[in-house]
């Protein structure tokens, strides 16, 4: 096939990776980003405006074949505006849902998909009443606009309550109870124009002050069968929702059986290592699944770590002394908190990579 001209709206590190998957799959790109200095507008055409400047979208789509998102936070209504030109996938139906974790946890609910029990809230009498039914320890999430770790409040007795309304300034939430997890687990799902389906293995996700720090991958000791009860829960939010790309499913473990916690409909960092560490790229793949083209294999041989790099430039060279390392930097201008770039690292087993990625960890700390 010729080339794909592929719009992305978002222009951060997903788009820039997703930018370089594209050279081997045959596309071209255009970002559209509020943000100048986005790191993909290094690699294609940025658009930069505002997601809501109609004026913008209309030029944004312009010879487009194809149109995906890389940032979950855009408003539904640009996307919905550029799907009535051009072909966006995920669907912005997905994208609504993941947005809304009302909508989110009741497609879940009725998809049959474990999640912890939760209620609708919009008012402090509501979170009262809930936890009648639902107990504490709770959290209280905002519906929307809540990542990292952001927007929410632990509620471990009744008396936090007001407290953890007021930090979260009133704004429409659930509430849910606190799940007794023993690990952080993620699974990688993709789902073509044709309906093709392929995942990943499970990943290990390790997580610290709401901002994922190392993944794992395979994950360490996953029971006969979860594997497959993960893929089977992610199948039915794939048809449910008639994906098309790639979609991350985020998973407690428990003693009873998976939990899901949430969904991301984009690539997504617990799916990094797989640039390196599988068969086909969890970027490729998005791609390949947007252009209607059939899936790549989704395999790993032996295993990979992830580590972030958050808030402070690391000393590279350092970085580059641990065996087998891939380092990815993107760019970025250092702040708290914020995602500079991710390092990669494979083995033959688990035992390697958790041994590198602990020497990352401590080259990174110092
Ligand atoms: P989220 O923004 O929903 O991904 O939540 C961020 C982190 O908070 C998760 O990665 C968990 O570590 C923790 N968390 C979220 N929901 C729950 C829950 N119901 N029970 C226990 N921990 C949770």
């Amino acid at each position: 096939m010729g080339r794909v001209k592929v719009g992305v709206m978002g222009a951060g590190q997903l788009g820039q990776m997703l930018a370089m998957a594209g050279r081997s799959v045959g596309c071209d790109f255009r970002f559209l980003s509020p943000d100048e200095h986005a790191p993909a507008g290094r690699m294609a055409e940025l658009i930069v405006a505002d997601y809501e400047n109609e004026e913008a979208l209309s030029h944004f789509v312009e010879g487009l074949d194809v149109a995906t998102y890389e940032f979950e936070s855009i408003p539904a209504s640009a996307v919905r505006f550029v799907a009535e030109k051009v072909p966006v996938f995920p669907p912005p139906q997905a994208l609504e849902t993941a947005q809304d974790r009302a909508l989110e946890k009741a497609c879940f609910e009725r998809l049959r998909i474990p999640t912890a029990p939760f209620a609708v809230v919009e008012s402090m009498r509501d979170v009262r009443g809930a936890l009648e039914r639902i107990g504490t320890p709770a959290l209280l999430k905002t519906r929307r606009l809540g990542y990292d770790g952001k927007g929410q409040a632990v509620i471990r007795t009744r008396d936090e309550i007001a407290g953890a309304w007021v930090k979260l300034a009133g704004a429409p939430s659930i509430v849910e109870s606190w799940v007794k997890f023993s690990r952080e687990l993620s699974l990688i799902a993709v789902r073509s124009r044709t309906g093709e389906t392929a995942f990943y293995p499970l990943v290990e996700n390790h997580h610290s002050e709401g901002i994922l720090r190392f993944s794992l991958a395979p994950a360490p000791a996953v029971p006969p069968g979860v594997q497959a009860v993960a893929e089977d829960y992610a199948a039915r939010l794939l048809d449910e929702l008639e994906y098309v790309g790639v979609m991350a499913i985020e998973l407690f473990e428990t003693p009873e059986g998976l939990v899901a916690n949430e969904m991301a409909p984009r690539v997504h960092n617990t799916g990094h290592w797989t640039i390196e560490g599988a068969d086909t790229s969890q970027f490729e793949n998005h791609l390949r699944a947007i252009c209607g083209e059939p899936l790549g294999s989704t395999e790993m041989s032996g295993a990979a770590g992830m580590v972030n790099v958050i808030g402070t430039e690391p000393n590279v060279q350092r970085l580059r002394e641990v065996d087998n390392v891939h380092v990815h930097m993107y760019g970025k201008a250092p702040a708290p908190r914020r995602k500079l770039g991710h390092i990669t690292v494979t083995s033959d087993d688990l035992d390697g990579v958790r041994r590198s990625v602990g020497e990352l960890r401590h080259a990174l700390a110092r």
